[in-house]
């Protein structure tokens, strides 16, 4: 069986609805005006040796300490505003988990994995995300213990925004992180339905199975910096990340440089801003106080932030905010992106 050529174009047509156009001119405008290059995958400034092996989970941070509970397991001093706000916003993370990776009919061939992919892209931005990608699935990335239940061939990866004015409040911060983890689950299980109701076998996952931000940064949603984080044109650093495994027949993205690497490099303003010191200063290393061997970049001490986590009970997202590339940079083209959404629904252009 095959997908009907005539009905992708239309169903592609009929997913752009106003947010989705919107979303989309978002990203063209802010690309333009940020003169932003696609890259090979061997133009990435970060390095990576040959003695460059899978990282453990059990090496990252939130495993470390599993067993004295998360921070929103760790509320009991907050006062009830602050811990319903906070507890509230976390409350679909992990939803996506609840559900099989399997192709739910028989595999429905595409003439055109172009159309395809900007089908599943839409449909992305249609069912929540505010950027979204495609990366060739690189094992390296994946945890050591992670084994993939079928051959995945790609990850669409998906960015949600962080609200510009969520730092003004601590609390508020810690409840913007938490609903976008929810955000996160609820848009990647709908999209891995979505690619599994076509008969492809389809994973959502959340920071779980994998590094998230290699195969963000394969997908062209941005740029790593100084702070260790993603850093979109977009948005900067104010983005949550999640993904869904494929082996959908899709068209990848290419990495992409806004010349972030240089930036960092005299800026400093995010390890200005860390109370807890855990973002270096000076030039990338192959040191890695992750404990991840054999990659050249800024490696962040994850024990020192999440330690200062727990010393204020809640998370902290200092370096997110004071990245240049996070503030209103862009005020007038979200006006002009969605004047054209609406245009374009209702006729005008
Ligand atoms: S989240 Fe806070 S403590 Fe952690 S690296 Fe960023 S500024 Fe530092
Ligand atoms: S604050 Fe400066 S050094 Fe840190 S990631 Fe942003 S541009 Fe790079």
């Amino acid at each position: 069986m095959h997908l009907n050529q005539g009905r992708l174009e239309e169903i592609l047509k009929g997913l752009g609805v106003a947010r989705v156009i919107e979303k989309e001119e978002f990203s063209r405008l802010v690309r333009n005006a940020l003169g932003v290059k696609e890259l090979n995958v061997d133009e990435i400034p970060y390095r990576i040796r040959e003695d460059y092996s899978r990282f453990s989970r059990k090496r990252t941070v939130f495993f470390r300490y599993r067993k004295e509970g998360y921070l929103e397991e760790k509320l009991d001093n907050m006062d009830v505003l602050g811990e319903g706000l906070i507890r509230t916003s976390w409350m679909l993370h992990n939803i996506h988990m609840m559900r099989s990776w399997r192709a739910r009919r028989a595999k429905i061939e595409a003439y055109d994995k172009d159309l395809l992919t900007k089908v599943i892209k839409r449909a992305s931005l249609f069912y929540g995300a505010d950027l979204v990608g495609v990366a060739p699935y690189d094992e390296r990335w994946a945890y050591a213990e992670f084994d993939p239940p079928f051959k995945v061939r790609y990850v669409v990866v998906l960015g949600f925004e962080m609200d510009i004015g969520a730092n003004r409040d601590d609390i508020i911060l810690s409840a913007e992180v938490g609903l976008n983890y929810s955000r996160m689950s609820i848009t990647a299980l709908l999209v891995s339905e979505f690619i599994r109701s076509l008969g492809y076998n389809a994973l959502p996952q959340g920071n779980e199975g994998s590094l998230t931000i290699p195969f963000a940064v394969l997908a062209g949603l941005g740029e790593v910096g100084r702070m260790g984080l993603l850093i979109t044109p977009e948005f900067g650093a104010r983005v949550r990340l999640a993904k869904v495994l494929t082996d959908a027949p899709l068209v990848p993205d290419r990495p992409i440089s806004f010349g972030l690497w240089d930036k960092c490099m005299n800026c400093n303003l995010c390890a200005d801003a860390c109370p807890a010191g855990a973002i270096p200063y000076g030039p990338p290393s192959w040191e890695s106080r992750a404990g991840q061997i054999g990659v050249l970049k800024w490696s962040i001490d994850p024990v020192r932030c999440y330690e200062y986590w727990r010393k204020i009970g809640h998370s902290c997202a200092k370096c997110i905010y004071a990245c240049p590339y996070s503030r209103t940079l862009w005020d007038m083209y979200r006006i002009e992106a969605r004047q054209k959404a609406l245009r374009k629904i209702t006729g005008g252009v």
